[in-house]
């Protein structure tokens, strides 16, 4: 990644939360916690909107693994789809817990969840 005006492509990495990183993607912390506990997205690493099947499988995959770990504990938690994004230029997919309490709670009811998975 490199600075070109995209916040994404602009972020210093070594100053953010960063749970994975491979040639392809990369796993961080989102920048708003929207009152959860934890709350992470996996994101590629170019700009592009649509991913090869297989790539988006492994994403799954290392959100799950990732999630498993960060959100021991809680009972459950999701792997949504990029209904309301507010990056467009990269794909990606966010991961969060369910708590009634977070701000964006009834927004995680309204978009697609991909995944949910027991922790
Ligand atoms: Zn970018």
């Amino acid at each position: 990644m490199s600075g070109n005006g995209c916040p994404l492509c602009s972020l210093d990495l070594s100053k953010e939360r960063v749970f994975y990183e491979d040639g392809y993607f990369v796993v961080i912390r989102t920048k708003t916690m929207k009152g959860h506990s934890e709350r992470f997205m996996i994101v590629t690493k170019e700009h592009t909107h649509d991913i090869p099947y297989k790539a988006f499988e492994a994403a799954l995959d290392i959100a799950a693994n990732i999630g498993r770990k960060l959100f021991k504990g809680r009972g459950k938690f999701i792997i949504m789809d990029s209904t309301f994004a507010t990056i467009n230029q990269h794909w990606h997919l966010v991961c969060t817990d369910l708590d009634p309490e977070s701000k964006d709670f009834r927004q995680i009811l309204k978009t697609g969840w991909l995944r949910v998975i027991d922790c």
